[in-house]
């Protein structure tokens, strides 16, 4: 089934229906046009999937993808033009340009806690570009998985742009045909499979993955803002974000405060009982529940490396939810700070200033962002020069996974190459090296063999 979709992209993409900028246009109008006909249909499917609130599906998926949509379209045009180069002395008279062709037939392969914004954002990147496109969703959100399926068959030209719906078995069997781009959003695991199989076929990839996003904090900030920045960068979409602080650094003199300002904003977002709050989602599934659960330190363990609760450690397995939790005094060796947590436990661990924060940091897998809650400007220049991450944030979780204008990737074990914008358009477009010298007069002649002694002097 998989052969026969890839072959029916590559016929779509060999007549060259992809290309014209009207087919672009066109294709992207049909998928604004399908969210905003269908938003209550995915707000209830990813609440189905994720019991993710419907504020957050609306600013942070449905939005997200609208709003990229409008940007590229206006631009599409810009950056698929030839841009003239100039040239060398050597060839002259001559002319240089590129353009951006489609890489051809493109394969995306999108996770589970943002089912909508990670498969369609880059979907809208790669039709901008001209591309063929083939999207696999995750298995693990099946309701949106089906609803996305199912839109697409019938809001957009299917000649050129499918859905396969489907777990490991799949994703192996598209793997293994001849995509000219393949971009992967997921763990690091399978980002390794994901590689191996794309270097048979010498496809370029692009690797969205994850890793221990820190935050530091120092004593130069005003607590109460800084708890409440890290609480909704931290507890949106029950942690289950890729770019969540995954744990907080603090100095000493503001660390113990901090965990418990953080326990306050929890209270301001979530209330008493987050369980009964409408704004609070669920964990996607009992493996990653009881995965999580097992971070959690074990009650009455004074000694527990997980560290001290400050507010939350509450766990419901039938309704997957796990309670808003902050931690403090975690060890650095304590299971919870091994992979990335990706749920609501928030460790709060002391440092004793932003050089050891960043020895710290360093010391680990290159993040996917960094948090630095700090008004020294030295401080910050530090962070910004030393630490090996896909991006900083001062004062701001999240924050540049909102902005068209930015690039969105990481680096090492987070992944490799970026979208959004112009960099998604460029991730899924080849530039071109199109040179054109007139005949006569033949300027060349000045350098063609044999070569008699002016010219070996020059
Ligand atoms: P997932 O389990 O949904 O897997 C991602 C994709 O890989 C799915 O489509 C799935 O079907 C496929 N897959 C799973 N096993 C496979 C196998 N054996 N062979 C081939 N394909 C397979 O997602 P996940 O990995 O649980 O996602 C969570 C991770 O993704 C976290 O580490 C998170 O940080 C990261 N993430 C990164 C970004 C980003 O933009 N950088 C965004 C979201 C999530």
């Amino acid at each position: 089934m998989t052969h026969e979709v890839f072959n029916r992209l590559r016929d779509a993409y060999t007549t060259g229906v992809t290309k014209p900028l009207a087919w672009r246009r066109g294709q992207l109008n049909a998928l604004c046009r399908m969210i905003t006909e269908n938003k209550q249909a995915i707000i209830d499917a990813v609440a189905a999937d994720l019991g993710k609130p419907a504020s957050e599906t609306l600013l942070m998926e449905i939005d997200l993808v609208l709003s990229e949509a409008n940007f590229v379209r206006r631009r599409m045009r810009w950056w698929s033009a030839r841009h003239p180069k100039p040239m060398h002395w050597l060839l002259q008279p001559a002319v240089g340009w590129t353009i951006n062709e489609p890489k051809g037939v493109v394969l995306i392969i999108s996770p589970w806690n943002y089912p909508v914004l990670l498969s369609l954002e880059p979907m809208v990147d790669a039709i901008a570009a001209g591309n063929a496109v083939c999207l696999k969703p995750s298995e693990l959100s099946p309701h949106i998985s089906h609803l996305t399926a199912e839109l697409i068959e019938r809001y957009m030209d299917t000649s050129a742009i499918a859905v396969v719906e489907g777990g490991p078995e799949e994703t192996t069997d598209l793997l293994a045909e001849p995509f000219d781009h393949i971009f992967y959003t997921g763990g690091g695991r399978v980002g390794r499979i994901v590689m191996k199989a794309a270097s048979e076929n010498l496809t370029p990839v692009t690797l969205e993955l994850g890793g221990k996003s820190p935050c530091f904090v120092d004593g130069t900030v005003p607590l109460a803002a800084t708890a409440r920045r890290i609480a909704w960068g931290k507890f949106t979409n029950a942690g289950q974000t890729c770019v969540a602080p995954d744990y907080v650094l603090a100095t000493p003199d503001v660390a113990q405060v901090l965990a418990e300002r953080i326990a306050l904003a929890v209270t301001e977002f979530y209330g008493e009982d987050p369980q009964a709050s409408h704004s609070f989602a669920r964990i996607i599934n009992e493996r990653h529940f009881d995965r999580l659960s097992r971070l959690l330190p074990q009650e009455g363990d004074a000694d527990d490396p997980a560290g001290q609760i400050v507010c939350g450690g509450q766990t419901d397995r039938v309704d997957r939810y796990i309670a808003p939790t902050v931690l403090f005094g975690t060890s650095p060796d304590a299971p919870v700070m091994g992979e990335e947590i990706f749920g609501p436990i928030l460790p709060v661990i002391v440092v004793q200033d932003a050089r050891e924060a960043i020895e710290f940091i360093n010391a680990r897998s290159r993040p996917l962002a960094a948090y630095v809650f700090s008004r020294n400007p030295k401080t910050r220049g530090v962070f910004e020069r030393d630490v090996n991450a896909g991006a900083i944030g001062y004062s701001l979780p999240l924050g540049h996974l909102i902005s068209s204008r930015l690039p969105f990737g990481g680096t090492g074990e987070s992944g490799m190459g970026a979208y959004h914008g112009k960099e998604g358009f460029r991730v899924f477009s080849h530039k071109k090296t199109v040179i054109s010298k007139p005949l006569f007069p033949d300027t060349l002649q000045f350098i063609y063999p044999p070569f008699n002694d002016l010219r070996q002097k020059l």
